[in-house]
């Protein structure tokens, strides 16, 4: 579905990534874990258009996107939910979710989705008219992934969304996330600090240092390295 081929990313003289390389097939979840710096969320700004990449192919579905503006990569059906969520606060929950929607005619389908998400987050719902900076920061993720949704993506990009959130939220986070894979097909792409969680729910994982991929493998042989458990699950 996805593929990033010798990705060269810069911001000014600084190079982010150097040559990073990747696939991800349809219907799978797939972690990107790393330490802070090391490239993930480039790696996610490279794929939605955010970031232009200064070398190297990223296709999405076949056809070449890293010369699309960010809004086309949207329409295609790549959708980003940011590290730090951006909500817009003063907005309401409501209308947040339909600035997910604004690129889309299809009215029927907006309704089902906004049922969607209102029943994987139904205190959106009852939070639909105030304002979406009032929300609690579990709460915002939940908004930034339903207008994300909004869009009905058919590859999510989730930015560190475990970040900032107690344990409760987050396990409830990432049981939604593995909802959403599954009951609405949606491919799924994270980026993760809480790399223990993030590989739990993942089919294939890959490792980013400095810029370059340096290990991948299935989620359940990343948590049995050695390396991996020392560097990143605190084991
Ligand atoms: P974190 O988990 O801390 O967000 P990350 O793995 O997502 O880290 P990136 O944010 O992709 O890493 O950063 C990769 C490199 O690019 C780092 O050296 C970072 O300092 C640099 N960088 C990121 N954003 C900018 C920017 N706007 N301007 C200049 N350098 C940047």
């Amino acid at each position: 579905m996805l593929e990033l081929q010798h990705v060269h990313s810069f911001y000014g003289n600084i190079q982010a990534l150097k040559g990073v390389s990747l696939t991800i097939n349809e219907g799978e979840i797939i972690s990107l874990i790393g330490a802070n710096g090391a490239g993930k969320s480039t790696t996610l700004m490279s794929v939605c258009g955010i970031v232009k990449p200064r070398s190297g192919k990223i296709t999405f579905q076949g056809q070449s996107v890293h010369h699309l503006p960010a809004d086309q990569i949207v329409t295609l059906g790549i959708s980003q939910v940011p590290e730090g969520r951006h909500i817009f606060p003063h907005l309401s929950v409501r209308e947040n979710l339909d600035m997910g929607a604004f690129l889309r005619t299809d009215k029927d389908g907006i309704k089902r989705d906004l049922d969607y998400v209102f029943s994987l987050f139904p205190i959106l719902e009852e939070r639909s008219g105030q304002a979406g900076g009032n929300l609690s920061g579990g709460e915002q993720q939940m908004l930034a992934m339903s207008r994300a949704l909004m869009a009905r993506p058919k590859l999510l990009l989730l930015d560190e969304p475990s970040m900032g959130l107690a344990p409760l939220i987050i396990t409830q986070i990432f049981d939604i996330i593995k909802k959403i894979n599954k009951e609405q097909n949606t491919t799924i792409f994270l980026v993760e600090q809480n790399a223990n969680q993030a590989l739990q729910i993942s089919d294939r994982g890959y490792v980013i240092e400095n810029g370059k991929i340096t290990l991948t493998q299935n989620a359940a042989d990343l948590m049995q390295n050695p390396a991996v458990q020392k560097a990143y699950l605190g084991i």
